[in-house]
């Protein structure tokens, strides 16, 4: 149990794209975020991350809902579609340009990768296009980040900080296309849903500090986060659709779970090798801890890269 977090009040969420199956890295994090909130006597929400409808495959999402129900992750609540919800996103578009924190940049591709220099999470945008005053029609939309240190509380990474103008920077809130962007939706879903909790892998750390500037922004609560690492293969490089990771075979629920397990550093007994997802499930969530990851993750800073 997390010391702050009263039983029954959490709430949890795994949140995929559809734009094709699962593979054993998505797995990953649906279990990690699955196994905390059962831990902590919480609900587990799922949430279809389908906005950038051009990515989106069909069907995709009821693939994603057959392969969690086949490795026994059933969830609470019906999912929520964003899709659904773009009132709620233009809604807080409009309470941000209304606190004059959006501008439109006009910045082309070429011009962002010639002018961005590399932050710890991805391209830094220099705010070029801040003070022009463009009109917003048919461009894309930037939030003002204020100058100043950003603090996270993780509870697997510690205390992290990110430095808002050279490690951040202004982000985009509304593509150019129209299509929301995923920070401000992510800020809004999770005060829609009402979650506590964010579990999910380190790769979104950086989204995490824009999502805590929307949040501040939009005064919504902010809830703790909790990045897992991420799984890789053999050659280092992380498990992700865009890198064609193989989609997980259902057949298999019980390997790939116990798979993630140990990946998750919560080394099932022996005993447990073959058992049915169900029961592994029992076993990890009556197991769980996070902090075991927490350790591993001093181990890996104190060992330096
Ligand atoms: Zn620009």
């Amino acid at each position: 149990m997390t010391a702050c977090s009263a039983a029954g009040s959490y709430r949890g969420r795994f949140a995929p794209t559809p734009s094709g199956p699962l593979h054993l890295g998505s797995l990953l994090t649906a279990l990690a975020s699955y196994l905390d909130a059962r831990r902590n006597d919480g609900r587990w929400l799922l949430r279809i991350d389908d906005l950038d409808r051009p990515r989106c495959v069909p069907d995709a999402d009821t693939q994603i809902l057959r392969q969690l129900e086949a490795h026994a992750l059933y969830w609470d609540e019906a999912p929520r579609y964003q899709s659904q919800h773009l009132a709620e996103y233009e809604s807080a578009l409009a309470r941000l340009a209304a606190q004059g924190r959006l501008y439109a940049c006009r910045c082309t591709r070429a011009a962002l990768a010639a002018s961005a220099w590399p932050g710890p999470d991805g391209p830094v945008y220099p705010g070029t296009c801040r003070t022009l005053q463009l009109p917003f029609k048919d461009q894309a939309l930037r939030v003002s980040v204020a100058d100043g240190l950003l603090h996270i509380d993780d509870r697997i990474q510690g205390q992290l900080q990110r430095d808002a103008a050279t490690e951040l920077g202004d982000f985009v809130v509304r593509r150019r296309d129209g299509i929301i962007g995923y920070h401000l939706a992510c800020a809004v879903d999770e005060a829609a849903q009402g979650i506590t909790d964010v579990v999910r892998g380190a790769d979104l750390i950086g989204a995490t500090f824009a999502q805590t500037v929307l949040q501040q922004a939009l005064a919504l609560p902010m809830p703790r986060y909790a990045h897992v690492p991420v799984l890789v293969d053999a050659s280092g490089h992380k498990l992700s659709k865009q890198n064609h990771a193989t989609p997980l075979d259902t057949a298999k629920a019980g390997a790939n779970l116990w798979q993630c397990l140990r990946w998750l550093q919560q080394a099932p007994p022996a005993a447990l090798r073959g058992a049915a997802p169900a029961e592994l499930l029992d076993w990890g969530v009556a197991h769980w801890r996070a902090d075991a990851l927490r350790e591993r993750h001093r181990q890996t800073v104190e060992a330096g890269p």
